[in-house]
Parts: structure tokens; sequence; C-alpha cells
């Protein structure tokens, strides 16, 4: 007998998360390019000299960093809960609250973790298509209507939407919220990038969640850590299959200091004034040999060419860019960056393009 005999028959063609090696500037994860503030870095060094020995399990309420988010937003500590990631949370969303066989409604393309976890947790997903000839706009009307159709536990909403940078309008939330009878899941990984506001939102209707996440502008990705922000009975729901001690102490700690720290509204500013100027610059590609970038209210862009291979092309040049296969083949996502970095990637498919 071997593991594949006992496996879960549904998990026997199970294909993982891809990551790509780490080659050339990397421009693919939509990682912060700012490095930890100095001020962080010192109280930490500072705790780990003098205070903490890491003997005992970390806090399993996550106190100290709730606080920090509390204090943050000026929310209860009653609507945070965290995980490792929003990933995390989006994995314990679909184990709270699907039974086998019920489903989540996605947009696609969209963010794979949603599907990815709708059916590790027995659940499976259907989506509506979000259309390049509208540069992909949610359609209230579209997600309304497969929601009255399917019924699903979960809609997950990821706004502005990875891959393709386009945020929903606070008018088309509010619609599929007084028509939608299910959780409304919004994934705001890349809200701080965005103009909407939609804390007041998550006070008025007690289904909708705000997943958002350190590993964005907060520059934390290595350290896995996202929150939920929710009326304290949709909090309770998460908490119910959140397992003991699921962050480790030394995460808690730094994710709060971050939090605390005033760098980091200089910090977005500058990424969205970057990526405003890197589209000023490619708007002169606009047209050529099927070049189009879409609108983005993120810190990233995607665009779209009729240049094959155009993710090989910008790795050779020392590029690594987020590439698709199938239908999505002749689409990239590129990440803002460091200011050298995203001058590289202008010169670089300047040359592609206009070759
Ligand atoms: C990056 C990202 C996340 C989150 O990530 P974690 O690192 O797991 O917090 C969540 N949703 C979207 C759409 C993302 O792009």
């Amino acid at each position: 007998m071997s593991a594949r005999d006992f496996l879960r028959q549904d998990l026997l063609n199970w294909e993982n998360y891809q990551v790509q090696p780490i080659r050339g500037r990397k421009m693919d994860a939509n990682e912060s390019p700012f490095a930890l503030p100095q001020a962080v870095r010192q109280e930490l060094a500072d705790w780990l000299l003098n205070e903490e020995d890491f003997n005992i399990y970390p806090d399993t309420d996550n106190t100290v960093l709730r606080e920090a988010i509390s204090a943050y937003y000026g929310f209860g500590m009653d609507w945070i809960t965290v995980g490792v990631g929003s990933d995390q949370l989006i994995d314990l969303l679909c184990k709270a609250f699907l039974e086998p066989g019920e489903c989540i409604v996605v947009q696609s393309p969209s963010f794979s973790m949603y599907q990815t976890s709708a059916e590790i947790n027995h659940g499976r997903a259907v989506s509506v298509p979000l259309l390049a000839e509208a540069d992909f706009r949610f359609s209230a009307d579209d997600i309304i209507e497969m929601v009255n159709k399917e019924k699903p536990k979960l809609l997950f909403i990821c706004s502005p939407n990875n891959p393709t940078g386009c945020g929903i309008e606070k008018k088309d939330l509010i619609r599929i919220l007084e028509a939608a009878h299910c959780v409304v899941v919004l994934d705001e990984a890349y809200g701080e990038f965005a103009s909407s506001d939609t804390l007041d939102l998550i006070c008025e209707w007690p289904d909708l969640i705000s997943l958002r996440t350190f590993s964005k502008a907060f520059g934390l990705a290595g350290l896995r850590v996202g929150y939920a922000l929710a009326h304290p009975d949709m909090i309770k729901a998460i908490d119910t299959v959140r397992a003991p001690y699921n962050l480790n102490t030394f995460t808690q700690k730094a994710a709060a200091l971050v939090l605390g720290r005033p760098e980091y509204k200089e910090r977005i500013g500058w990424i969205i004034r970057e990526r405003e100027r890197v589209q000023e610059a490619l708007a002169v590609l606009e047209g050529v040999q099927g070049f189009h970038l879409f609108p983005s209210q993120s810190n990233f862009l995607f665009l779209r060419s009729d240049v094959e291979s155009l993710g090989a092309k910008l790795l050779e040049k020392g590029l690594l860019v987020r590439a698709y296969g199938g239908a999505m083949a002749s689409y990239i996502r590129v990440s803002i960056s460091d200011k050298d970095s995203n001058d590289l990637f202008l010169q670089a498919i300047k040359e592609i393009i206009l070759a």
C-alpha cells in the first residue's frame, strides 16, 4: 500500500499552488519594495536580546496585534481576528461555512486561493466572468444573478482585483449586499492603494467581511499575517475553526510594531505615484502589437499584448513578472517595485513591444 491508496479520491490529481523560482528583479508577487523601518528593526532586536525567550506558546488570542489593529481602525477588539496570511482566513471561512458540495461564487480571473480553499474543504467554486472588453470591471447585475441562481454560502469579491487591478464601486457593493443572501467576503489585500473606503459598510452589514493583509502595503509578506474585520458574530464563526496558537509570538510582535509606524502612509503614497508614473510612460505603447494597459487601483499593473511569451522575454532581460497560461497567455501582471526596477521594466517592455 502507498499513500495514494489512502488519499482522498478528489486529491489524486490535485495541483498545488505553483511558486516560480526567484530570478532577476522580483516583480511577480506584488510585494513591497520597502525595507523594514529601522525603528522596528531596533525594537525587535532589543526585545529578542533582552526579553523574549520563546519557551512558552504564543498568545492564542493574538491580543497585542489585535489591539494594534483596533487602535489603527478604531474598531473594537471583538471585530477582529488574525490569520497566517489572509490565505489562512480564506481557508477558515470555507471550513466554517461550507457543507460538502456547497458552493462559493468568485470572479474570473481573480485570486486562485478562493477556489483552492473551497475544493480542499469539499466545496466547489462557480465563477462570474470579468470581461476584457469592459476592462474587467465588476458587474453587480451579473454577480447578483449568479448568487440568486447558485445560492452560495460565500461570495468572494476581490477589490481591487488580483490580477486585473480594477476595484468594485461602493454603490455596486451596496446593491450586492442588499440582494445577496450569503456571506460577502471583500478581499481588500490591495485596499490601501485604492481610494474606496468600506469600513462604514462593515459596521452596517453583519454578513460582510473585510480581509486584509500585512503582505502588500505593510511589507511583511515573509511573516505571513492577515486579518479579518467583521461583526463580532462573524468573527466568532471564523474563530470556531481557527487552530489555537495560529500566529507565532515573533509575528504578532512585529506586525503590531509595524502598524504603529508613521512611515507607511508616505510609502503607500509613493507607490501610488510611482504606479501613475509607469502608467503614463506605458501610454506610448497603447495599440502597438495589441498592447493594452488595464486601469489599476493597486500596486501592480495588468496588461496584454500579441507578443508571444512576453513574460519569458522580460525574464531574458532580468525581470521576473507574473505570466499566465491557457486563455490568459497574452496577459502579464507586473508589480510596482523600486524606481530602478520600474525603470528597467519600462525600458525592457518598450524594446520588446516596439521591436
Ligand atoms: C496577496 C493576496 C492575499 C494575501 O495574502 P497573504 O499573504 O496570505 O496575507 C490575499 N488576497 C489577494 C487577492 C492577494 O493578492
